[in-house]
């Protein structure tokens, strides 16, 4: 493509780079710029060398998982052999026991034992009275959570662990927020789930669901990102990192000209289509002349968290069979950790393995200023107590910080977005797309499921609509059935 005309794609997470890729099998015209020095956004894996050894890690444990048969197609398609099934292990770390996750009602039940499991049952009645009989309203998050499991066991792992991650307090949260990770699931399911287990026959108990196996990329999952960009290069097409857009100019109806900086070298683009998927307050922020003063008091209100990362090599074969570990407990600074080699056994060398440990912060907060010493100090004196690992086994550690990591869904967001989207739906030649452009928690198949219904809109010269992408709100650890 030459700067007039064609579509410019602005990011190269998984829904741009989808976006791409559709574009480029209808043969259509296309450059992609993206301002980070690899594609794959918040799905792309970091390699780091330890002397002769090479570690390789996903920003945080990425299993990919979807209700849409085409993109198992696409994926396994792009990957062949390097798209394996990996057996599930994943747990929660609590006052020194681990639960499975999805949680096994049995195993929790033992592990908490009589007296806990009978206020967290006396605690659920009590929650059907006040919200089913009584009609309590149901506000925000905690109220949503307490309605359906009481306030023991909302408290135990779902509540405080959810305060850990958005860092406010559950009551200033939207209900969405459980709508979207959490619908679905109730008491009554947990012991459904229970008694199916007692009651099939150990023949059909053996089928797996997308809960137990998930699909993941032999070298990371930024395989995905790395191997779409290799195929858009060999296809002729631009892809640009080290490159963001200074300046977006419309008329009101069409975005005109954009102003890019790429790797110091300032461009201009006069794009027919424009897909992007930067935040969507700073792609705002571009906009020139800029949007009316009610928009940007409503982007003024789009707040993020953000994330802060050590990645530990160690000199040790193995630490846990899990790819992730959840730790809830307020008192412990970090949420989650994840051991790579877990996923795929090439992610660390022979005889090694590695750790990545995910602290939730807001920038320039305590957390987010520490230094990796001081952060590694952090994690080995929870780590070692618990026999973990040992501090002599540790061969190196990285931080990693990443901003904007998770869209916060306070009780008001869907009010300002909406201003926010009326405006942008104005322009008939730009897409919005992605977790950072819709605001939207998406994980990677709705970001690319977004990239690919902005290229077929294109393609096909109809918009289709992607707002409704993963609206279809349900359990998210459900799974779909596998044949
Ligand atoms: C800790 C963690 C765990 C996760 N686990 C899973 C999981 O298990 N399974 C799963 O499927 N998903 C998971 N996800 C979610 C997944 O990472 C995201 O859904 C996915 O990366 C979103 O893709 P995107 O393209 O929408 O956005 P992004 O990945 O954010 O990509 C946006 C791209 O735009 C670029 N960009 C931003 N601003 C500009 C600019 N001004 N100019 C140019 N480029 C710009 C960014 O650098 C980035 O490359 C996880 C995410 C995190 C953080």
């Amino acid at each position: 493509m030459n700067k007039q005309g064609g579509t410019l794609i602005i990011g190269a997470g998984p829904a741009g780079l989808a976006a791409a890729s559709e574009l480029a099998k209808a043969k259509k015209e296309l450059v992609v710029i993206e301002k980070a020095d690899q594609v794959g956004g918040l799905s792309k894996t970091y390699t780091f060398q330890e002397g002769e050894f090479i570690f390789r890690t996903d920003n945080g444990p990425h299993r990919f998982f979807s209700q849409n048969p085409y993109l198992y197609q696409f994926l396994s398609t792009l990957l062949q052999e390097q798209w394996l099934e990996v057996n599930r292990q994943t747990r929660q770390y609590i006052d020194g026991k681990f639960y499975d996750y999805p949680v096994r009602p049995l195993q929790a039940l033992a592990n908490i034992g009589p007296a806990k499991a009978l206020s967290f049952i006396y605690q659920y009645v009590t929650a059907q009275i006040q919200y089913k009989l009584l009609r309590k309203p149901i506000k925000n998050f905690e109220d949503y959570i307490i309605a359906h499991f009481g306030k023991g066991l909302g408290r135990f792992n779902m509540i405080n662990y959810t305060e850990k991650i958005w860092g406010v307090p559950a009551s200033t949260i939207h209900a969405d927020w459980a709508k979207q990770r959490i619908k679905g699931l109730s008491i009554g399911l947990l012991i459904k789930a229970t008694l199916k287990g007692f009651l099939q026959p150990l023949k059909t108990r053996q089928v797996r669901s997308l809960v137990d196996v998930f699909y993941y990329p032999e070298y990371g999952t930024g395989l995905i990102y790395e191997k779409i960009k290799s195929q858009l290069i060999d296809q002729g097409h631009q892809i640009y990192t080290n490159s963001h857009p200074t300046a977006i100019h419309h008329d009101s109806k069409r975005i005109t000209k954009v102003m890019v900086n790429n790797s110091g070298v300032e461009e201009v683009y006069e794009p027919d289509q424009l897909i992007e998927s930067i935040p969507i307050e700073s792609f705002l922020k571009l906009l020139t002349p800029a949007p009316p003063i009610e928009v940007q008091e409503a982007a003024s209100k789009v707040k993020y968290r953000d994330q802060v990362y050590l990645f530990i090599t160690l000199d040790r074969d193995q630490v846990t069979r899990d790819q992730w570990i959840y730790f809830p407990e307020t008192k412990i600074p970090f949420g989650r950790i994840s051991e790579m080699k877990n996923f795929s056994q090439k992610m660390s060398p022979l005889g090694k393995t590695s750790l990545f440990v995910e602290f939730f912060c807001f920038k320039d907060d305590e957390i987010w200023n520490k230094s990796k010493e001081e952060l590694l100090e952090l994690t080995m004196k929870y780590l070692e107590p618990w026999k973990f690992c040992q501090r002599s086994e540790v061969l190196g550690c990285h931080l990693i910080k990443q901003e904007k990591v998770y869209p916060i869904y306070d009780t008001n967001y869907q009010d300002y977005l909406s201003i926010i989207k009326n405006y942008l739906n104005q322009f008939s030649n730009l897409y919005y797309i992605g977790r950072p452009g819709r605001f939207r928690y998406t994980n990677q198949d709705h970001s690319l499921e977004m990239g690919m219904l902005a290229a077929r809109s294109i393609i096909d010269n109809q918009r289709y609509n992607i707002e409704d992408v993963g609206k279809e709100q349900e359990y998210y650890e459900r799974g779909i059935w596998k044949k």
